[in-house]
């Protein structure tokens, strides 16, 4: 850290209650938003109240830095970047302070979605929705006047601010509403108030006429500051000024928010066209019939869709160009139906604009069909290759009669250009999201960037539009506001100074001088890193970034490019594939989502700080390639503490729009670290299960007795950092690996027919042989032989999560051969234990690039989908008895990954009598070990919160799931099972009677007739 960042982050320290961060890898991680943009800033404070937000506001006066206010960092534009301090109003205030009838108090981090979560039950919510609800946070939706696809019912934030509690630069604070005037001034009696009011008041009056003649004709506009409609005969409006105002005017610490009820009825239609020109000129026939929405997707749109769904294949007919997405409401659900008849009788049969349509009246019908916008235009991100869907130009907006001659100007203009493009529109209010697919590592993308927005500004402008409609001006646009605005952008001059006259509150944005500040501090390209081995001979790094990407994979750098050295590369992947995944994160921020209906990061959900969140991991990384960080960040502590917010769940690559292998790069990462550092003693220990499995073994009786005794755990949490609180699961007397043997399974069969190998792992070996048992009692009734290779190892996924790649590919080595040589003997791999089929699956070919890895990985399968592919193809036997039961299943997140569907859950619902819920809480919160830390237990136990109080709350006999950690995170706290569900198929064929026995006294309802 330079001296003057020591400095700040001192002085700051002591004024402030919240968190200051002025090291670089805090500086990196707040650097870059969803924006094509990256900025490092100066550092970055968290406030916790109102008093620290004015604190820093002062300071920053005194010491003429700049402010910018970040919510989720989702912004589009650059809104949130700069140079100064950073203030991150998502991570200590997210409160919701009162709720009235009809409007409800919050600070500026809450999410939108949270926020709706808590409304809804009252029969209310907030009504404008931006398509990420599930992140974005209120104070930005309120500085960016946000809206979405109901803008049509419910227009855009300004109408539903009532009040706003604020900080002006100089660190006054005051509460701002409607202030009333008299004789044209204020007579409030806060001095500081009255000045500003009244000279706001006199600059609006003074420039009336100019402000009613310089105004887009669009139904929207985010451009410039709101002037119109702020003075009126009544007073000044200070919300209608502020929102929308980026930042850039005040810092808002609190708000007042009006709240609607929630439709009562709804119907959704999906209208097909054969030309995108039919679809525009549909808007004006729909727009008779008062939609509340109205989006158009173009053919690209369409074909993603038909790509990631099966049912979206089914739903839209070939052929089809466009869509459109109309959503009607009534209060009455036959007037509804009857007016979404005629609405699309007259766009199909009437126009003949439309060749088909759909209609849904029904809840997940209507979530299907909504989810083609809100799900399937982020997946534009997964597209690979050099060229992206770029944030540039993407919110104009023109009035929608305009819309049919605009989208042909449009084509002209980017064929003018030789530049691909997609097209999202919010049709009815005219907002149109144009993504051109351009690279910004070529400079000639970049010139042809700035000559497209050059031509398309002036379409828009010839049509009285705007070029923000939704996003605001921010880095991409601020230069072009001049052009929209002509001489009402010296209003906007005086009206910034009159609130900021330092340019301390997010300078350079709506107003600024740099008329090239959109082509400026543009994300830098990541070059392939040279690998430590590859430096030549005088020591510095190859010069040619192309050299080092001999990979198949090809990351296009241009010529140049310098490349970044990585101390070595400890995993089966090539510079450019790292590189090329680094960069894949766009930076939407979608892996901030805390709502239930997703299973994204884990610890982000309980710890929500920008650290926690699957992006800053790219980010990081990132910025070690692009020469950002040095390379020996990645053994510092700092970057280790943010790296081990990674457990390894890989949810994150499964939900993220991009795909983007955020786990994949933490191992990468923190194998760098072990290998600097070495391990230290509690992760070496938690990676080490077997061994500690072997030596509990021998002395079962005394582990037991230290498990179950409160001193001697009260020694292991302070010595080995094990939770004392966590119940933790008792060894078992005789390993199921001895027990094997004895049963003379470790012996291949000689019986033909369906075979498989039990890759037993830790849990069934040490802790639950009852399990291993099971499975081999469940193949054995279904006719297939069961062999226990002696010479198995655990599958050491602890090792990979950690890092200790080293000693995960010894493990690895020791287990491949063996395996690959039972597979060429016709045996399938099983495992009871979804990370070690992970494990085996998925992470062993990122340790070794051979023919027996792939061989294995080809032909492991988990245990319960090995049955259920039986059970598919009518082999498994059924003769199984009723098991009276109410069992809540849990979904692990490793199942999750190997993307099999639920196999277990589907094999119980074949048990007769056993009632089976699927408990969509989330992640467990346990991510293998990281649960059973000192360090960890209370963050895992609020993530695991809903799903413990699930099996314990809800009318359950027993909790079940597949994942062993899962299974002590659910039985902690309640004396109710958790049970495999092999071992409910077990009981169910009735087998194992001691097992029977011991299930069923602990849980005396279960019951086998
Ligand atoms: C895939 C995708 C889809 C999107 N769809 C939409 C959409 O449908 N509609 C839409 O409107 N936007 C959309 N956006 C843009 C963006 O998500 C929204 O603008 C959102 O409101 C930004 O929220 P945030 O919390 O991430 O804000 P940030 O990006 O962190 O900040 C946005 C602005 O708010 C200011 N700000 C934040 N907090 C405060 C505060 N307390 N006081 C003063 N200023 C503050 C910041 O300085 C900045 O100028 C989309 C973005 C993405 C990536
Ligand atoms: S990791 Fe994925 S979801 Fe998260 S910001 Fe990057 S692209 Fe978006
Ligand atoms: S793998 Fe899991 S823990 Fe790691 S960043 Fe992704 S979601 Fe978070």
């Amino acid at each position: 850290m330079d001296e003057q960042r020591v400095r700040i982050q001192e002085d700051l320290r002591g004024l402030v209650a919240g968190e200051v961060r002025c090291d670089d890898v805090f500086l990196q991680l707040y650097a870059s938003d969803a924006s094509i943009y990256q900025i490092q800033p100066l550092g970055i404070v968290r406030p916790r109240t109102g008093a620290d937000v004015a604190a820093c506001a002062v300071y920053a006066t005194e010491h003429r830095i700049p402010l910018h206010a970040r919510g989720a960092g989702t912004g589009l534009a650059g809104e949130s970047l700069g140079q100064g301090l950073i203030l991150d109003f998502s991570c200590h205030m997210r409160r919701i302070i009162s709720t009235a009838a009809d409007t409800v108090r919050v600070q500026p981090g809450i999410v939108l979605e949270r926020l709706n979560a808590h409304l809804r039950p009252l029969g209310r919510h907030f009504g404008p929705d931006p398509a990420m609800s599930t992140v974005t946070t209120m104070g930005s939706v309120v500085a960016i006047d946000a809206s979405g696809s109901h803008w049509l019912k419910y227009g855009s934030a300004r109408g539903h601010v009532k009040s706003l509690r604020i900080v002006l630069a100089d660190g006054a604070e005051m509460e701002v509403g409607h202030e009333p005037l008299l004789h044209g001034r204020s007579a409030d009696p806060d001095e500081r108030k009255r000045e500003l009011i009244d000279s706001l008041a006199a600059l609006l009056s003074q420039n009336a006429e100019l402000i009613a003649g310089h105004q887009p004709k669009s139904l929207v506009n985010r451009s410039g500051y709101e002037l119109p409609g702020v003075l009126t005969d009544e007073g000044l409006n200070m919300c209608r000024l502020l929102v929308g105002s980026e930042g850039t005017l005040a810092l808002v610490t609190e708000m007042t928010l009006a709240t609607a009820p929630l439709p009562k009825h709804r119907g959704v239609a999906l209208l097909f066209f054969d030309r995108l020109e039919s679809a525009a000129r549909a808007v004006s026939e729909i727009l008779q019939f008062s939609p509340v929405a109205c989006d158009l997707m173009d053919r690209r749109h369409l074909s993603l869709a038909r790509e990631s769904d099966v049912r979206y294949d089914l739903l839209i007919p070939a052929g089809a160009e466009a869509l459109l997405l109309v959503e009607l409401e009534a209060t009455d659900a036959l007037e509804l139906r009857e007016r979404m008849r005629l609405m699309v009788d007259r766009v199909r049969r009437r126009k003949k604009l439309a060749f088909d349509a759909r209609q849904a009246f029904g809840v997940d019908e209507m979530e299907l069909y909504w989810r083609l916008a809100a799900k399937v235009v982020p997946t534009l991100y997964r597209l690979k290759g050099s060229t992206r869907a770029l944030p540039f130009v993407e919110d104009v907006a023109i009035p929608p009669a305009a819309l049919p001659d605009f989208l042909v100007e449009m084509q002209n203009v980017l064929k003018r250009h030789q530049i691909t493009a997609s097209l999202f529109a919010h049709a009815g209010h005219g907002q149109l999201h144009i993504r051109p697919f351009l690279d910004l590592a070529d400079p000639e993308h970049v010139k042809k960037l700035e000559l497209l927005a050059n031509d398309l500004y002036d379409a828009v402008l010839a049509v009285s539009g705007t070029i923000s409609g939704e996003h605001g001006d921010g880095l991409s646009r601020t230069s072009f506001v001049p052009r929209q605005y002509g001489e009402l952008y010296n209003v906007f001059r005086d009206m910034k100074r009159i609130f900021d006259p330092n340019n301390i509150l997010n300078p350079g944005k709506v107003v600024g001088d740099d008329p090239d500040l959109h082509t400026r501090n543009l994300r830098p390209r990541t070059a392939p890193p040279a690998l430590a081995a590859e430096v030549s001979a005088n020591g510095s790094p190859l010069e040619n970034a192309e050299a080092t990407s001999a990979a198949e994979v090809s990351v296009v750098v241009p010529p140049g490019t310098p490349s970044r050295q990585w101390v070595e590369l400890e995993l089966n992947w090539s510079p450019a594939e790292l590189a090329e995944v680094a960069t894949d994160c766009n930076g939407c921020g979608a892996c901030r989502a805390q709502d239930p209906g997703v299973r994204m990061c884990p610890i982000f959900r309980f710890a929500p700080a920008e650290e926690a969140s699957p992006r800053a991991k790219a980010n990081l990384v990132r910025g070690v390639l692009s020469g950002q960080l040095d390379v020996a960040t990645l053994s510092t502590d700092d970057f280790k503490s943010v790296a081990d917010l990674c457990v390894n769940c890989k949810m994150c690559r499964l939900e993220c729009p991009a795909g983007v292998d955020i786990p994949k790069l933490m191992i990468e990462a923190k194998a760098n670290y072990v290998a600097a550092n070495g391990l230290r003693l509690d992760d070496w220990l938690l990676s080490r299960l077997d061994l500690i499995g072997t030596l509990g073994g021998l002395l079962s009786p005394f582990a037991n007795w230290t498990i179950g005794n409160r001193q001697a755990r009260w020694v292991l949490d302070k010595v080995l950092g094990i939770a004392q609180g966590r119940k933790l699961p008792r060894l078992a007397t005789r390993n199921f690996m001895r027990r094997a043997a004895r049963r003379r399974l470790t012996r291949p069969t000689r019986r033909s027919g369906r075979k498989v190998l039990y890759f037993v792992d830790s849990y069934a070996n040490y802790f639950d042989p009852q399990l291993a048992d099971a499975l081999i009692a469940v193949m054995e009734h279904n006719g297939v032989a069961v062999y226990v290779h002696p010479d198995q190892r655990q599958s050491g996924m602890a090792m990979v999560s950690i890092g200790a790649i080293e000693k995960a590919r010894r493990v690895a080595q020791q287990n491949v051969p063996l395996l690959a040589e039972a597979v060429r003997q016709g045996y399938s791999i099983v495992t009871t234990e979804p990370s070690a089929a992970l494990c085996l699956t998925q992470e062993y070919p990122m340790l070794a690039d051979d023919d027996e890895t792939r061989l294995v990985a080809d032909n492991t399968v988990d245990a319960c989908h090995y049955l259920w592919q039986m059970h598919l193809t009518g082999k498994l036997q059924l003769d199984l008895k009723p098991v009276n039961a109410t069992v809540g299943y849990h979904q692990p997140c490793h199942l999750k990954a190997l993307a099999i569907g639920s196999p277990g859950e589907n094999l119980l619902r074949l048990i007769p009598g056993l009632s089976v819920t699927r408990v969509e809480r989330g992640c467990s919160g346990m991510a293998g070990t990281y649960g059973l830390r000192r360090k960890n237990y209370r963050n895992s136990l609020r993530a695991g919160w809903g799903l413990i109080s699930a099996v314990r709350d809800l009318g359950f006999q027993a909790g079940t799931t597949e994942c062993s950690a899962c299974k002590i995170q659910m039985e902690q706290g309640t004396t109710k099972p958790t049970i495999h569900p092999l071992k409910l198929l077990a009981l169910a064929y009735g087998m194992l009677p001691e097992a029977a026995a011991l299930l069923t006294a602990r849980s005396p309802e279960l019951s086998v007739t």
